[in-house]
C-alpha cells in the first residue's frame, strides 16, 4: 500500500520557528531542542478519528479491534461532539482545545460576506488558534504529522504539522482518500519519521454513512466500511508491535460526530418560509450544514435585532426544526451567522433549494452528538479496563490531554476543553 505514497505526497513543512531557531525535528526522537528536555523521551501520542462513527457501532462482532483497544484502556461511554456536530469544527477543537469563537471554526459550511458566496472552511488562515500539532512542533522542537484523508481537513490544518500527508487519491464525490491508503500514509510518515504526535482522520465510515441508500436498517455499505476501518486500525497497531513502537505509544482514539439517516420526505427548506417575510425577504443567506442550518441576515445593521427574532420565529415553526440558538448560546463566534436552526432526528436540511442536500446521512444536530472516545495503547501510563461514567469526555479535550502529556502549558485564556488524564497513570 506504501506504493500509493510517493516523496511528493509528503510536503514537509515548518521547518523554522520565530527568532530564527531552526528545528526541524524531522529524525525522530532525541533531536529535540532544548525546550524538550523535560518531556518524556518514551512517548509517542497517537490521536486517530473515525469520522463519523457512532458509539453502538463500538461492537465486538463489527469492530472487533476498536472494541478491543477500548476494553484494553479507558473508556468514555457518555463522550460528545462540541456544536455544530461537523467534521470541520470538531477536528478544529480536538487539536485546538478552545471553542469555535475562539478558534473560527463553528461549522464546516459558511457565508463569506466578502466572497458573496457559502463556502467550506477549508483554508489555513480559517483556523485562528494555535494546535498542538504546531506548538509540540514549535514549543518543544519535536516531530509531528498530520495524516487527514479528507481534502477540506488538510486544507484546514495546511502545514502545522511537521509532515503532512496530501490525502490521495482523492474518490470524486467525496473528495477523500480511502482508509487504506490514509493507514498506508500513517504507517509510513511513523516509519520514517517517528513523529512524537500523529493527527489521522479516517473519513471512510462518514463518507460511505453519508452516500448509504440502503437505509437505517440494514446499511450495508456502512458495515462494510466500518469492518475494514476497524482492520486498519489493527494494521496501524500491528505495525506498531512489529517496530518496537507499542509500549512507547497512547492511542487517543475517538469520532467527530456520529450519524443519522433521514428519509426523503423529511426535508426541511428555511429558504423559502424566511423570504416570504417582508423584513427577510431578499436578505437572507443560509449555509447548509446537513443537520443544522446556519443562517445570516444580509440587511440594514439597524434592522438585525428584528429579523434575528423573526428568524427564530419562523424556523421554530417549521416541521422538523427540533431547536433555534443564537450562534452566541453556543459560542460559536459570528462566523455562524445570526441564528442556527437544529433539525429533529430523522430529518436533515436542504437549502437554499429541495436539492441542495440529497444525501441520506446527515449530522451537525443534537442526536448526532454521541461518540466513542476512549484511550489506550501498549504504554505503561494507559489505564487499563477503566469506564468512566461520571464526566462527559469531548472531542475539545483531545488537545488538553496532549498538552498534558507532552508538558505544555494552557493557551492563554486557558483551554475550554478539560485534560482526559485520569485516562492515564502519569508517573
Ligand atoms: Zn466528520
Amino acid at each position: 500500500m506504501s506504493a500509493a505514497l510517493t516523496r511528493r505526497d509528503l510536503l514537509i513543512g515548518g521547518t523554522a520557528l520565530a527568532g530564527g531557531v531552526a528545528l526541524a525535528g524531522l529524525a525522530g526522537p532525541g533531536t529535540a531542542g532544548a525546550a524538550a528536555s523535560t518531556v518524556r523521551p518514551d512517548l509517542d501520542v497517537h490521536v486517530l478519528v473515525v469520522d463519523g462513527m457512532r458509539p453502538d457501532e463500538l461492537d465486538p462482532s463489527l469492530t472487533p479491534t476498536l472494541t478491543g483497544l477500548a476494553a484494553d484502556g479507558t473508556f468514555y461511554p457518555n463522550a460528545s461532539s462540541i456544536m455544530i456536530a461537523e467534521t470541520l469544527p470538531n477536528h478544529a477543537a480536538m487539536m485546538t482545545g478552545v471553542l469555535p469563537y475562539r478558534n473560527g471554526v463553528p461549522c464546516n459550511s459558511i457565508y463569506d460576506p466578502e466572497a458573496g458566496e457559502t463556502r467550506d472552511l477549508d483554508r489555513a488562515s480559517d483556523l485562528r488558534a494555535a494546535t498542538m500539532l504546531d506548538r509540540v512542533r514549535t514549543e518543544l522542537g519535536l516531530t509531528t504529522a498530520s495524516v487527514l484523508s479528507k481534502h477540506y481537513l488538510h486544507g484546514l490544518f495546511g502545514d502545522r504539522a511537521s509532515v503532512v500527508w496530501d490525502p490521495f487519491p482523492l474518490l470524486p464525490g467525496t473528495e477523500h482518500a480511502p482508509d487504506n491508503f490514509t493507514t498506508g500514509a500513517l504507517i509510513q510518515i511513523v516509519g520514517e519519521h517517528s513523529p512524537r504526535l500523529t493527527f489521522t482522520n479516517l473519513g471512510d465510515v462518514d463518507r460511505v454513512g453519508h452516500l448509504d441508500l440502503s437505509g437505517p436498517s440494514t446499511r450495508i455499505a456502512r458495515t462494510a466500511a466500518l469492518r475494514n476501518t476497524d482492520g486498519q486500525v489493527q494494521r496501524f497497531v500491528d505495525f506498531l508491535h512489529a517496530t518496537g513502537r507499542w509500549e512507547r505509544s497512547v492511542l487517543i482514539v475517538l469520532a467527530d460526530h456520529s450519524m443519522d439517516w433521514s428519509v426523503p420526505t423529511n426535508l426541511i427548506g428555511l429558504d423559502r418560509p424566511l423570504n416570504a417575510d417582508p423584513l427577510l425577504a431578499g436578505q437572507i443567506r443560509i449555509a447548509d450544514n446537513g443537520g443544522a442550518d446556519v443562517i445570516y441576515f444580509v440587511g440594514d445593521d439597524a434592522q438585525r435585532s428584528e429579523a434575528v427574532e423573526r428568524i427564530k420565529r419562523i424556523a421554530a415553526g417549521v416541521i422538523g426544526v427540533e431547536s433555534v440558538r443564537t450562534p452566541a448560546e453556543l459560542d460559536l463566534g459570528d462566523r455562524a451567522g445570526d441564528v442556527v436552526a437544529f433539525c429533529a432526528p430523522g430529518w436533515r436540511f436542504s437549502d437554499p433549494t429541495p436539492l441542495s442536500n440529497p444525501i441520506p446521512g446527515n449530522h451537525g444536530h443534537a442526536v448526532t452528538t454521541p461518540i466513542p472516545f476512549f484511550v489506550t495503547g501498549g504504554h505503561q501510563m494507559v489505564g487499563r479496563g477503566q469506564r468512566i461514567d461520571d464526566v462527559q469526555a469531548r472531542t475539545i479535550d483531545v488537545a488538553p490531554t496532549v498538552a498534558d502529556l507532552f508538558g505544555l502549558a494552557a493557551p492563554q485564556g486557558g483551554w475550554d476543553g478539560v485534560s482526559r488524564i485520569e485516562g492515564l497513570v502519569i508517573a
